[in-house]
């Protein structure tokens, strides 16, 4: 067998090539994965286009001691290829997805990720490849009933059911979704799974809110036609029970809190690209509780397996194209900034289901 593989690898900003990269060995720990899908984050996105932001280039990453160029890619499923001797709890066959984050485990499994962390695709070699190794420790089998496309959404979906949970959102609960981007599109799903009864989707794009209804939102509305806390304030004048923040833009951030109850949460998911001028008297006076999520607790991603296994979700109008490797730029990358249709992108490895 020949120890090199085909990889998409970041170089440096719009330097993203498909070339051949050596597969690393299998140490005692580790499990060698045979990737079948991996999809293209907003992270891989940015990185191409605007990085390096996580990715390092001069220093080394303090765990890992790697730099760029790295594979990129880290929402992916696959079929275990080979363990390392110490890896008793896998073998070669099981369909599985990784966790990409490997923290330290000195904190708390709440916490833990706030402090030093590594991520496949960002510290060190990612999924964009054939293969993919990881600590044994980060793979979970997945159930024979799912298929591996759509096994590939669980680390995305993780992000989102994070959130929700930071919102304690709560059987009957009706609640807001500021943005309908793919992780907008997995909060709602997320939510639904957590027992939400009305969820109310806002953007301003009428692709994303189509999608927004196809995955649970219960009532959609374009916020060009109308101003969102307004349409709130009609049907519920006390506030919904939790907004999600999923835009990452002051109108939105000012609008959560606004569509709020008092002692209700507002949870920022976005990523603010821009400052923006804020009065926490506006937390006073409404009574919310703001807070954020980051990412992922393992308790969370192992969950997220679960809801993709729920009758009730259906996440298929998130999975808007599969693509190549050999074509990640053009038909990926360059397909996700340009086209407001497109949701979650999968890159085919493998392609087996
Ligand atoms: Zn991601």
């Amino acid at each position: 067998m020949s120890n090199t593989m085909k990889a998409a690898v970041w170089y440096n900003q719009k330097d993203v090539r498909v070339e051949e990269r050596d597969i690393k060995e299998v140490k005692d720990n580790d499990v060698k994965v045979k990737v079948s899908w991996s999809g293209i984050c907003g992270t891989d996105l940015h990185e191409y286009e605007i990085g390096p932001i996580l990715i390092q280039t001069d220093n080394p990453n303090k765990l890992t001691g790697e730099k760029a160029p790295l594979v990129l890619g880290h929402e992916f499923s696959g079929v275990v290829e080979e363990v390392g001797s110490n890896v008793k709890n896998l073998k070669k066959g099981d369909r599985v997805v990784v966790n990409p984050v490997v923290t330290t485990g000195k904190h708390s499994p709440e916490t833990d990720r706030y402090y030093d962390f590594y991520s496949a695709g960002l510290h060190t070699d990612g999924s964009f490849a054939e293969y993919m190794i990881s600590p044994a420790e980060n793979v979970v089998p997945i159930p024979k009933e799912l298929p591996l496309d759509k096994a590939a959404l669980v680390e995305p979906l993780s992000v989102a059911a994070q959130a929700v949970k930071e919102a304690k959102v709560k059987d009957g609960d009706t609640i807001a979704v500021f943005g309908c981007g793919p992780i907008g599109l997995f909060v709602i799903v997320a939510a639904k799974a957590a027992g939400a009864k009305e969820i109310l989707a806002f953007d301003l794009s009428e692709d994303r809110l189509h999608k927004a209804k196809e995955v649970g939102a219960t009532q959609v509305l374009n916020t060009k036609d109308k101003d969102a806390v307004a349409y709130i304030k009609e049907t519920y004048p006390e506030g919904v029970d939790a907004s999600l923040e999923v835009a990452g833009v002051k109108p939105t951030f000012d609008s959560a809190i606004s569509a709020t109850k008092p002692k209700g949460n507002v949870v920022v998911v976005a990523i603010h690209a821009r400052d923006f001028e804020f009065n926490p008297i506006s937390l006073m006076t409404s009574g919310v509780k703001l807070s954020s999520s980051l990412g992922y607790e393992f308790e969370t991603f192992k969950k997220s397996i679960d809801i993709l296994m729920d009758k009730n979700i259906d996440v298929n109008p998130i999975m808007t194209k599969k693509v190549k490797l050999d074509n990640i730029v053009e038909d990926g990358f360059h397909s996700l900034s340009s086209d407001l249709t497109q949701a979650k992108i999968l890159v085919e490895l493998s392609g087996e289901i």
